[in-house]
């Protein structure tokens, strides 16, 4: 990892926070921060670059929890280059990798919970990819599950097969999905059971100032799902994080997150009923004081290399979020 250029930055940022000075909010997002560089997960950070990245964020921008952002942005007052930290589903290495970065730069974070998989359960899409990873023979031969066979003799050819059979099995129905995912995991060895946090995990995260927020029990597509359903995944995700916390659980993040395609107007609606004070969307942009504080946009740069992050960074702060809140 190439350092930051701090003469360059020095120069240009404050350039481009006077051009883009006016109010206005970015929420980076993040799921994962690893160890080491992991091919079956090339998209995720490693630890060495989510520091860098955070360094970054400490020494040219303004990190703020997010209630107290979105509270300033109310207000006016949100001071230029303001960000939020977020992290999506609950992964132990958030608690684990993540935190201490976190507490070295003193960034404040928000870590989107989804409850059911706490304490030794997986995401479907994780089955996959760790069935895919332990992979031992030359093919992997789905057909009698109505998949394919697949070539899984190399690395690449392990990332390539699970990214396609994701592909395959992403629109099914969820309860169809999770039959199919529950088969293929017969094809391999004992799959992690740690990936996500347990109890004591989440306890941690909120000990060390980290706001503990909900993204629902079982992480389905709201929008797929009939109203009563979503209400109840929504809601019990809030009620579990508040009895392990003994606090009010003020923020949700939408699963997947996509405005009309992932939840709709309704769960905008049934998020602000159920005691929340703002959401998150997946959503690109940046947040002005017209935005929906139940819709709020998220956006990380993806870029390895420590300039380029920081210039992706500052360009979305041009990047004005069309989600307008409407009165009523
Ligand atoms: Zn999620």
């Amino acid at each position: 990892m190439k350092s930051f250029p701090a003469s360059i930055a020095t120069r240009v940022v404050p350039l481009v926070f006077n051009a883009y000075r006016s109010q206005r909010l970015s929420i980076l997002i993040y799921h994962r921060v690893l160890p080491q560089r992991d091919p079956m997960r090339a998209a995720e950070p490693t630890v060495e670059e989510f520091d860098t990245q955070m360094r970054i964020l400490h020494e040219y921008f303004q990190p703020l929890p997010l209630l107290d952002a979105v509270e300033k942005l109310e207000m006016g007052t949100l001071p230029n280059g303001a960000v939020c930290v977020t992290f999506d589903d609950g992964y132990a290495d958030n608690e684990i990798h993540a935190m201490p970065v976190l507490k070295k730069y003193g960034i404040p974070a928000t870590v989107f919970v989804s409850t059911g998989f706490l304490n030794g359960g997986r995401m479907w899409n994780d089955s996959v990819i760790e069935v895919l990873r332990s992979c031992k023979g030359e093919v992997l031969d789905l057909r009698e599950l109505d998949l394919d066979c697949y070539s899984v003799g190399s690395t690449e050819q392990r990332v390539h097969a699970a990214e396609r059979i994701l592909q395959q099995i992403k629109h099914l129905d969820p309860q169809d999905r999770l039959a199919l995912v529950n088969e293929i995991r017969k094809r391999g060895p004992k799959l992690p059971d740690d990936l996500m946090m347990t109890d004591a995990q989440v306890q941690s995260l909120a000990q060390n100032g980290i706001t503990i927020g909900a993204h629902t029990v079982n992480h389905p597509i709201l929008a797929s799902i009939n109203n009563d359903h979503a209400r109840r995944e929504i809601q019990e995700s809030k009620q579990y994080l508040e009895a392990l916390l003994q606090t009010s659980i003020d923020v949700f993040a939408y699963p997947n997150g996509r405005p009309e395609l992932d939840y709709t107007a309704q769960h905008r609606d049934l998020v602000s009923e159920l005691g929340f004070k703002a959401a998150v969307s997946t959503h690109w942009g940046v947040g002005t004081r017209l935005s929906d504080n139940f819709q709020l946009p998220r956006f990380t740069p993806w870029d390895r290399h420590p300039l380029k992050f920081a210039v992706r960074l500052l360009a979305n702060y041009r990047n004005i979020d069309p989600l307008i809140a409407t009165p009523g």
